[in-house]
């Protein structure tokens, strides 16, 4: 068992809840933060059954003091950076909260390390959103980057932030590229949660269609307890380095779509609706990710493919 600290940054998040409760097995003392940990959102922690087991924090991200302050605090070995907006669309509406909540975030982290010298090692999460369009040639390590959201520009902004801090200083950082990952723990506003909700409710009868924008986009989609093993075992190699997360299997949302209506033993065409008001500004047609890096360098493969992570949304599994 490990005695190590460990700081996650969004743990009331669903990746921040899974590597709570994955680090806490692994005996870590298990720090976590919130914008506001008096008024946060604990039901993730609280399904998992490790509210209690965990301390949290206030601190927020593009605020240098407090986050300068927490480090100081917590001197913690490992520190996972999971925290700033994460939704696409959102970041669409609110740019400027994107890029300083991500980039702005992930900078005062690296200068706060680079200022206290407290050699802890940290990870930060990146997005393989930063490939944009990939077609249908699956993106690796060594493929350029052209982000086509707001979100995507703050992602690959950090993601320069971590390389530049390790080259230039030495510290000890590494970004997870990481494609979509799903579980039950998903925050409603994610299409993936949506449609399994509304799914559930059609069955039900509470509810009679499923709006959606557009369902021709390809995605590569993981199990995110899977996930956060893999952030952790970046954090334990002896040098850092930048790893993406993924399956490495692509499939389109509508190909989710059918799979979750037929677990219910209902036909997608009778309750689905394309909304045109759900459109993004630009959206991303293909996101093709390669992990061999990963699966060959570190060992890390993901198991669970859609079929299974549709199967386990759909009745809660954790
Ligand atoms: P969630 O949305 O579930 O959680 C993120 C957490 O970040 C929230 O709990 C929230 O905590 C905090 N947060 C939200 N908005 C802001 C903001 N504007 N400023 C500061 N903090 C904020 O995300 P996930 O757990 O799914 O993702 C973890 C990380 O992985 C994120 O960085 C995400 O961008 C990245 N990622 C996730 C993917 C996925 O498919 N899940 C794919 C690619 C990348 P609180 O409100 O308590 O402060």
């Amino acid at each position: 068992m490990s005695h190590k600290k460990a700081l996650i940054a969004g743990i009331t998040g669903q990746d921040g809840a899974y590597l709570a409760s994955y680090l806490l097995g692994k005996g870590y003392e298990v720090m976590g933060t919130s914008r506001d940990a008096q008024a946060c959102n604990t039901s993730r922690l609280e399904r998992l059954g490790i509210l209690q087991d965990v301390d949290l924090l206030s601190l927020a991200p593009n605020d240098f003091r407090s986050v300068l302050k927490t480090l100081t605090a917590t001197v913690p070995d490992e520190i996972y950076n999971l925290a700033g907006q994460t939704s696409v669309g959102l970041s669409f509406e609110q740019p400027v909260e994107c890029m300083e909540s991500i980039a702005g975030g992930t900078l005062n982290f690296l200068e706060a390390l680079r200022y206290l010298v407290l050699g802890s090692r940290f990870f930060s999460a990146g997005s393989s959103e930063c490939f944009g369009d990939t077609g249908t040639q699956a993106a690796s390590e060594t493929s350029a980057f052209h982000p086509r959201s707001p979100y995507a520009v703050a992602k690959s902004t950090a993601f320069w932030q971590v390389a530049n801090y390790r080259d230039a200083y030495g510290i000890y950082g590494c970004t997870g590229v990481l494609a979509n990952h799903e579980s039950p723990l998903r925050p409603s506003r994610f299409v993936t949660q949506k449609i399994i909700t509304a799914v559930k409710d059609i069955k039900a009868g509470t509810q009679l269609r499923l709006l959606l924008g557009n369902l021709d986009i390809w995605r590569d989609w993981g199990w995110a307890p899977e996930y956060v093993q893999a952030m952790h075992l970046m954090l334990q190699q002896e040098r850092p380095a930048d790893f993406i997360i993924a399956t490495g299997i692509t499939s389109s949302l509508r190909d989710f779509v059918e799979a979750a209506f037929a677990a219910v033993g209902l036909n997608a065409s009778d309750h689905l609706q394309i909304d045109s008001s759900l459109l993004r500004p630009s959206d991303l047609k293909y996101s093709a990710i390669d992990p061999t890096c990963i699966n060959t360098t570190l060992g890390w493969q993901a198991s669970l493919g859609l079929p299974e992570i549709i199967e386990r949304m759909m009745v809660g599994e954790l």
